[in-house]
């Protein structure tokens, strides 16, 4: 008997899991209640690298005479700036939607999915209509919105989250960043660029970093201009006139600053989207941060998953993806055959941070016995070529082995280059699989290439 699965939710986790689902054979019910593509396409992933390549274009005009060009006067327009943005996710959503309707095998339904029980659900249409479908399997990926932080004065008008960022025409005059994730930090930099002066207040820069690159990061943010403060919280916003002025406390010591600001961007995480779900009903457990699953994605319930930001892992489109895959695999008897730990991460401001697998921090707390080794970008020629001298790499292999056990870049195409080591990784490979594959010159992989090279003292570029 052919499954009947429902998908609940179309962005990276849901529509890709759809389509496999479709493609393994399994008659599919996908349920959308706002555009496919989600949070990813609709306000992350893309329209943040739509106005990374501004920012990206920006930044080189500034450079311009570095490069011995003459450049007139040049300034961004906000409004082109959405008009470009939504022109490259309406092209997406639409591929999208040409892709979904392309499977007979997947029934697309623009409403609201509440879950009845394990095999029932009731759509709330868009057009006012309801429809109940009975299904085998019912997949949960519906996503995370932004989560407010407890600072007193989020509620006042001016206070935004990237929601709101993403969809102003206008560029703020100064705008402070409260959050040094992924997501505050990629628009401050981003913003810096555009024309914004940032102010970044940040208890910790990217948590999850090997801290040398954290470190390092600091420092290049500093000099793209935005005023930087670490080891700091938010504690009240209040209004200043027409502007907005944060009182912030330092973490270790007795010290608050205030800092005047346009708008306030309020990047302190995400939570799980979990309305109509009835979780409590069907005895699916969870918590903020999310519904909790076991290796295989699946919930308390037998036959009920959840996959990407709704549960309690990783936010990441790819990871969202990859379980959405895992999981349609799974369902229909297959045995995915894919790592579901080692996956990149990947940060888009001004000079990218790349990393996959363990930091030297992990290593050491878990006494994994290790090898490290350094490239410093200054010693690539590609990279001076480019201008985009500033960065490093750095890899980490067993000590007897020589595994491949963690890769981190700071550096221009960093979020290109870090693939080598996820290939190396999700793969066990050891050092000598990449020592002995000839990188081609002049690339930036040469530099992945001698740091490498660096864990046996072969680097022909080291002095
Ligand atoms: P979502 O993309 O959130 O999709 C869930 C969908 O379910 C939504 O469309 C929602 O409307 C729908 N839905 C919810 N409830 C229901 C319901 N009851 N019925 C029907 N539909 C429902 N990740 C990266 O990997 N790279 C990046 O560069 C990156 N940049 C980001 C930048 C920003 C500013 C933000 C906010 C996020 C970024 N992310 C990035 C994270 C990425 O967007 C998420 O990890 C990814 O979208 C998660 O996919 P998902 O399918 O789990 O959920």
């Amino acid at each position: 008997m052919t499954k009947t699965i429902a998908v609940i939710g179309a962005g990276p986790g849901g529509y890709v899991a759809a389509i496999r689902g479709a493609q393994l054979g399994a008659n599919i019910i996908l349920i959308e209640n706002r555009e496919v593509g989600g949070t990813c396409l609709n306000r992350g992933c893309i329209p943040t690298k739509t106005y990374f390549r501004n920012a990206e274009i920006m930044s080189n005009f500034k450079r311009a005479e570095e490069f011995g060009i003459t450049a007139g006067e040049f300034k961004m327009d906000g409004k082109a700036l959405q008009e470009r943005k939504n022109n490259v996710v309406g092209t997406l959503v639409k591929g999208i939607e040409q892709l979904i309707s392309s499977y007979k095998n997947i029934e697309f339904y623009n409403g609201t999915a509440n879950i009845k029980d394990k095999n029932t659900i009731s759509i709330d249409l868009k057009d006012g209509t309801e429809k109940t479908v009975t299904v085998d399997n019912i997949v949960i990926a519906t996503g995370s919105k932004p989560q407010m932080t407890e600072t007193k004065g989020v509620d006042l008008d001016g206070v935004i989250t990237s929601d709101e960022l993403l969809e102003m025409e206008e560029i703020p005059e100064t705008l402070i960043v409260v959050g040094g994730g992924v997501i505050g930090l990629e628009f401050a930099s981003i913003y810096q660029e555009l024309g914004s002066q940032v102010i970044l207040l940040a208890s910790r820069i990217l948590k999850d970093a090997d801290k040398e690159i954290s470190r390092r990061l600091t420092p290049i943010l500093k000099k793209q201009g935005i005023e930087t403060y670490i080891d700091i919280r938010a504690k009240e916003i209040t209004k200043e006139g027409n502007k907005l002025k944060v009182l912030a406390k330092y973490k270790e010591k007795d010290e608050e600053i205030e800092v005047i600001g346009d708008k306030v961007l309020i990047a302190s995480g995400r939570g799980p989207v979990l309305e109509g779900l009835n979780l409590d009903e069907l005895g699916i457990k969870y918590d903020d941060k999310g519904i909790f699953v076991n290796q295989e994605f699946e919930t308390h319930i037998e036959g009920i998953y959840a996959i990407g930001d709704v549960n309690r892992g990783v936010q990441l489109a790819h990871v969202a993806s990859a379980q959405g895959v895992y999981v349609m695999e799974k369902i229909m008897g297959h045995t995915p055959d894919i790592n579901m730990d080692i996956y990149p991460n990947c940060v888009f401001t001004m000079t990218e941070v790349a990393h996959v697998g363990y930091t030297e921090e992990e290593l050491k707390e878990k006494g994994i016995p290790y090898k490290a080794s350094k490239f410093m970008f200054a010693a690539n020629g590609k990279a001076l070529s480019l201008g985009e001298g500033e960065g490093i790499i750095k890899i980490l292999a067993g000590e007897e082995d020589k595994k491949v056990l963690g890769v981190h870049i700071l550096g221009s195409h960093a979020n290109d280059l870090i693939h080598e080591g996820a290939l190396a990784i999700s793969n066990d490979l050891d050092i000598n699989s990449i020592m002995r594959t000839i990188h081609a010159h002049p690339t930036l992989s040469e530099a992945f290439f001698e740091a490498t090279l660096g864990l046996e003292n072969q680097a022909i570029h080291i002095a």
